[in-house]
């Protein structure tokens, strides 16, 4: 029986251990996955080992982390220093990134995405600004505090700190930092985020299983939106293969996750 987990502060509103354990039951592979609460990142690989887990998911605040606790990185992880997702191969840690593409397909369902803002210059903000510029998408980035932006400055996004914001029109404003989390903030000052809302069409949140302060906001303006229920989903299905070594197919991955957002 292999054991997995996922690892963050805070992590008991983690959904992962119910998907990742549903497509286990259904699909007859004998593994079972765990939530571990884990305040200092730099305990994170001596806590994967002590456990005996052959593998992990990483969130909020641990994907930086995560990246330097590996012995080697693959992929789109490698593009941007975040990990969401570790296999422990022979007693050696290998990391993936597989939220960018989670939320490429989170997002498949809105049309012509050009230019979009993210709310946010944490692990997940770098991912999917990496992933869009990839993708030819115009990417601006706002955060609350400056020293984060270098990277998005360097990949090719227009940056601001809340002091330094200037709006444009937008196709999609995305919030990836955790304000609406655990508490009721909204992701920046109202004042900015009634500007953008005036000036996009569609909205998305990271954040899942709840209508964020944010979300909020766009609902009152009938803006298209989303939750981050679909981009968990898509992650969650690419870690999956990952755990499984691709020996089930995707397609009944999916399924059976899918078949957990009704629990
Ligand atoms: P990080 O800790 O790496 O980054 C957090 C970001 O949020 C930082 O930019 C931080 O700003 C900002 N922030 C935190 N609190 C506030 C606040 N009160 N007001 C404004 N900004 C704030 O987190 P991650 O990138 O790993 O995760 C971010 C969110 O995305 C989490 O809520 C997580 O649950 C969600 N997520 C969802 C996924 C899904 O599958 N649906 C997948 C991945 C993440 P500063 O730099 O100033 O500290």
């Amino acid at each position: 029986m292999k054991l997995f987990a996922i690892f963050g502060d805070p992590v008991s509103h983690s959904r992962s251990p119910l998907m990742h354990n549903c497509v286990f039951t259904h699909l007859h592979y004998p593994a079972c996955y765990t939530r571990v609460h884990l305040q200092e990142g730099a305990q994170l690989r001596e806590k994967f080992f002590t456990l005996g887990l052959s593998g992990a998911n990483i969130t909020v605040p641990h994907k930086e982390a995560a990246y330097n606790a590996c012995d080697e990185i693959r992929g789109f992880a490698n593009e941007v220093g975040v990990v969401n997702t570790i296999i422990n191969e022979n007693g050696r840690l290998i990391g993936y990134n597989t939220d960018a593409d989670g939320f490429l397909f989170a997002i498949s369902e809105f049309d012509n995405i050009e230019k979009i803002l993210i709310l946010g210059a944490g692990g997940t903000a770098k991912a999917l600004a990496k992933r869009f510029i990839m993708e030819g998408i115009k990417v601006s980035v706002i955060n609350r505090s400056a020293p984060r932006l270098a990277f998005f400055q360097e990949i090719g996004c227009q940056t601001y700190s809340w002091d330094t914001f200037k709006t444009k029109e937008y196709d999609l404003v995305v919030n990836t930092t955790s304000a609406g989390l655990k508490d009721d903030n909204l992701p920046a000052p109202l004042e900015i985020i009634e500007n953008v809302l005036t000036h996009t069409h569609y909205v998305a949140d990271a954040i899942y299983g709840k209508v964020t302060p944010f979300l909020e906001q766009a609902q009152q303006r009938n803006i298209p939106l989303k939750d981050g229920a679909d981009m968990l989903l898509g992650q969650g299905v690419l870690a999956n293969e990952l755990f499984v070594e691709h020996s089930l197919s995707k397609e009944d991955i999916q399924n059976e996750m899918k078949k957990s957002f009704l629990l």
